[in-house]
């Protein structure tokens, strides 16, 4: 133990001490993307006791550029992130407890999924479910630290409640359906959230051994051009999060159908499936069309449509954008 992080352990702000609340703490990473699986290998070498990997995607090959944890053999095995992620760390160090969870993060499981955790640290690629976190964060003081990243700049914030501003006091409206869309056109270089990913670590480390001195402002850089700044944020004073409300948490922007961010795909909620067969499904899916599956998840093509369903009974439909085309093809395929 004390040799694995003795490099850790000579940094003076961290040392004995440090490592011992690193090792009794508890994180939670949702969304396992670029930000995320630069967190999730940063935290589980630095010996964070407990980590719990969220996310509700399965690996292609256009994420091999800036996902870090992935490689061609997972996309072969069909594997979902979270699993991917686990199964690579665990071999990292055995001595952290390491969780993959695949779950879409919605007002309805997301206070399950952080519960006892001592931080929460964002790897999503979508407004909605951050502003989720920050209600989730500040109903229950548990700090998070905001990360986000496209084409060749970042930002991050460390929020912690009652002390900083939150991340509504600078998202004043719900994210716009074109703002929500931009990531399908941006494009992303790797540096970006090579960049915000380990800030975001560093942030974490520091939150977690109760050092004063995080970031309390909002980083922005871009890597391409070599810029790196900050802005000073105050708390706004009619910020409906800071004051007890708790709307995304409450499901007043709860959806069934989601467009995914620069996926061309659709994801479909259905709460009420229940646990799906895959065997029975396959049976009754293979006389329309092809069927393959895993533990984990089964595929399904027919004509030009591709769909992806989950043993919870979520599905990402492919090739479309459009949500009623979607919503249709599970109705007729999988049923409501
Ligand atoms: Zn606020």
């Amino acid at each position: 133990m004390i040799d694995r992080y003795s490099r850790q352990t000579l940094f003076p702000e961290i040392g004995e001490e440090g490592q011992k609340k690193l090792g009794n703490s508890s994180v939670v990473i949702i969304g396992c993307g670029a930000l995320g699986t630069v967190i999730a290998t940063s935290l589980v070498r630095a010996g964070i006791g407990k980590v719990r990997i969220v996310d509700r995607d399965f690996i292609e090959y256009h994420n091999l550029q800036r996902q870090v944890l992935f490689d061609e053999e997972d996309i072969k095995d069909e594997l979902p992130k979270a699993i991917a992620a686990e199964r690579y760390l665990k071999k990292v160090n055995s001595s952290v407890e390491i969780e993959g969870v695949v779950a879409d993060v919605n007002y309805a499981n997301i206070e399950r999924l952080v519960d006892g955790a001592d931080l929460i640290m964002d790897g999503l690629d979508n407004l909605e479910t951050r502003l989720l976190i920050n209600d989730v964060s500040l109903k229950h003081k548990v700090p998070w630290v905001y990360g986000g990243a496209i084409s060749s700049s970042g930002m991050t914030m460390s929020i912690i409640p009652d002390e900083t501003p939150c991340f509504r006091c600078f998202w004043a409206n719900p994210p716009s359906r074109e703002m929500a869309l931009t990531c399908d056109t941006a494009g992303v270089i790797n540096p970006a959230p090579l960049v915000i990913g380990s800030l975001q670590s560093a942030e974490a480390m520091k939150i977690l051994i109760g050092a004063r001195e995080f970031n309390r402002e909002l980083i922005v850089i871009d890597v391409w051009r070599g810029e790196f700044s900050d802005l000073k944020l105050s708390r706004r004073a009619g910020c409906p999060a800071c004051h007890g409300e708790y709307e995304y948490l409450g499901a007043k922007f709860g959806t069934r159908t989601t467009s995914l961010c620069g996926q061309n795909s659709v994801q479909v909620l259905n709460p009420e499936a229940g646990e799906v067969s895959f065997k029975r499904l396959a049976k009754q899916l293979a006389s329309v069309g092809k069927v393959s599956y895993n533990e984990f998840l089964l595929r399904f093509k027919v004509d030009n449509q591709e769909m992806v369903i989950f043993p919870d009974g979520r599905a990402i439909v492919n090739n479309t954008n459009d949500e009623a085309l979607a919503r249709g093809l599970y109705a007729k395929y999988i049923g409501m």
